[in-house]
């Protein structure tokens, strides 16, 4: 999963910025409200993590401007405690959810969690299909109830593809999905992890559909 967190407070950005790594999510940040407007009507994010309070564009204005060109993307807002006007304001202007500052981590990761459960219509943690599942609170990946050790960036891949099954995806939307924007986007490295995701659950959910991308499903 993809997250833009656009927040102006250096120190803040960084340290969210390495949570939500550690956690697994691929990251890209913005520092004001233009340029993470911009990101965020040309990349497809799968969340966005929004503070109000911005230089050039504050956060209010950033999410009334995707919401009126019908950009949905699932956006957390970070709102001082106090502001009861603002979380008011922010939930009018189409954020999903938000944290008041000052906050514990856990609860960003926590609420942004559900929100991108939420966004792909599932009720928990745990998601399934057929003999696999995956735990989005752990990342954790499990065979008829066996742990399997994966590497984040498998783990990323297959949570992608687990949120969207059923529907097939191609290389380009994985890349979009899976990295953020520095990383060197390469579709052969899509292959390879895909190959060894498919040794290390050793099961067929994976299918490829030629000249189209890949398709996780039971059937
Ligand atoms: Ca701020």
């Amino acid at each position: 999963m993809r997250i833009l967190i656009i927040e102006d407070d250096e120190d803040l950005n960084k340290s969210l910025c390495q949570s939500l790594t550690e956690a697994g999510y691929a990251i890209d940040t913005a520092f004001d409200g233009e340029n993470g407007f911009y990101l965020g009507s040309v990349e497809p994010y799968d969340a966005v993590i929004l503070d109000i309070g911005l230089p050039k564009k504050d956060g209010l204005s950033v999410i009334k401007a995707w919401r009126d060109q019908a950009i949905d993307v699932p956006v957390l807002m970070l709102t001082a405690r106090d502001s009861w006007a603002d979380k008011v304001a922010g939930i009018d202007a189409g954020a999903d959810d938000y944290v008041a500052k000052p906050f514990h981590v856990e609860e960003v990761l926590a609420r942004l969690r559900a929100l991108l459960r939420r966004s792909k219509g599932h009720a928990s943690n745990l998601i399934h299909c057929s003999n696999l599942s995956i735990d989005s609170k752990t990342s954790k990946a499990y065979i008829d109830n066996e742990y399997v050790k994966l590497t984040s960036h498998e783990f990323r891949l297959l949570s992608y593809m687990i949120h969207h099954q059923d529907k097939v995806i191609s290389k380009t939307e994985l890349i979009d999905h899976i990295y953020d924007q520095d990383y060197d986007r390469d579709s052969n490295t899509i292959e390879v992890f895909v190959g060894r995701l498919r040794r290390k659950l050793n099961t067929n959910l994976i299918k490829t559909e030629r000249g189209l991308g890949y398709r996780l499903s039971s059937n």
